[in-house]
């Protein structure tokens, strides 16, 4: 099989690309670099299935004959970060949107099946406790930067969905949520890279708002054997999965498991949203999965908890970005 990974050097993209060299598949990774990494594929350049394009999915023409030669598309590329979104928006919203345009019309051009990869940011601000695929979306105003990025996912799943409802063309949504472990950067706002690195180097470590906003953490070998299962998983076409672990825990308690963890000095202090975003800014107060249909479809279950997350990540950091 030849797998197309757009967004490949990126953190989850890379995990992905390495599960499918070493499952025996061709890979073809396009990434423009904006938040991807040489570094974070650098162990996958010289292994003969491996082919690499940098540039950009907008540009058509790469992406035709990339599209035109692979078998399934993974597409991962996408803009990421609460950080980045709230500081470049019209980036936010023209990558995602005009992305997913161009992976979707050229694999209706060659019928190639199409992983999309989405979030739980398209529950928005909804406290429903778990989210269920079908669920209504809760959205703030466009006023406030943060919901172009819900926004923009949602239009790339209402594109997918119609493009196999209308078009025929086999497509898969899978819907992740805090996805974490090593290459992913705290650059983009990340909390858990953020935490560790404020931990290891003795600096405070930083909880926006109250702390008590709940979120659960996937580890990013988990979404990975969920991607490809989803892909290979005739009765996942059409459909959306939640994709994730639904061990919760707040902000402020896992400020503190990381200072433990570490043995860290840090102080841990609190800051106010709006002077860690922009003015206004709005979090989820509370984000849970209900994970029984990915559970039904391809038997999904996260096997990697909380406690073991840390310890890998803490351990990569220790090593590679310190
Ligand atoms: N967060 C924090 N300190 C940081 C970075 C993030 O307290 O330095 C909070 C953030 O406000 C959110 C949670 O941690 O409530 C998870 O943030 P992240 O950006 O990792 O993902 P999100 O769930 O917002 O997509």
């Amino acid at each position: 099989m030849k797998a197309l990974v757009t967004g490949g050097a990126g953190f989850i993209g890379s995990h992905l690309s390495e599960r499918l060299l070493k499952s025996g598949h061709q890979v073809w990774v396009i990434d423009d670099l904006s938040t991807g990494r040489l570094a974070n594929i650098a162990h996958l350049q010289s292994h003969p299935s491996f082919h690499l394009a940098v540039e950009t999915i907008l540009n058509e023409t790469v992406m035709d004959r990339l599209v035109s030669e692979c078998d399934v598309i993974y597409h991962l590329a996408a803009a990421v970060g609460v950080e980045l979104i709230v500081k470049r928006p019209v980036e936010t919203i023209e990558r995602n949107i005009l992305g997913t345009e161009v992976v979707l019309r050229l694999a209706k051009r060659y019928l190639r099946k199409v992983l999309i990869t989405s979030t739980s940011e398209i529950y928005g601000k909804s406290e429903k406790v778990p989210f269920d695929e079908d669920d209504d979306r809760v959205l703030g105003p466009t006023t406030r930067s943060r919901w172009s990025y819900s926004s923009s996912k949602a239009i790339d799943e209402f594109l997918a969905l119609a493009y196999y409802k209308e078009k025929k063309l086999e497509t898969v949504i899978m819907r992740l949520f805090n996805t974490v472990g090593p290459r992913q950067t705290g650059q983009y706002g990340m909390v858990i890279p953020r935490f560790v690195k404020q931990a290891l180097s003795g600096e405070p470590i930083t909880v926006y708002g109250d702390g008590g906003q709940v979120r659960c953490f996937t580890y990013v070998d988990d979404v990975v054997d969920a991607a490809i299962k989803l892909m290979e998983s005739p009765a996942a076409i059409g459909q959306v999965f939640n994709i994730g672990n639904d061990q919760s825990i707040t902000i402020a308690e896992l400020a503190k498991k990381i200072k433990a963890l570490t043995n860290s000095s840090s102080e841990i202090v609190f800051i106010p949203y709006d002077k860690a975003y922009e003015q206004g800014f709005e979090d989820m107060r509370i984000r849970v999965p209900n994970l029984s249909k990915a559970k039904r479809t391809i038997g999904y279950e996260p096997k990697i908890q909380l406690d073991e997350i840390l310890h890998k990540v803490v351990e990569h950091f220790r090593q590679n970005e310190m």
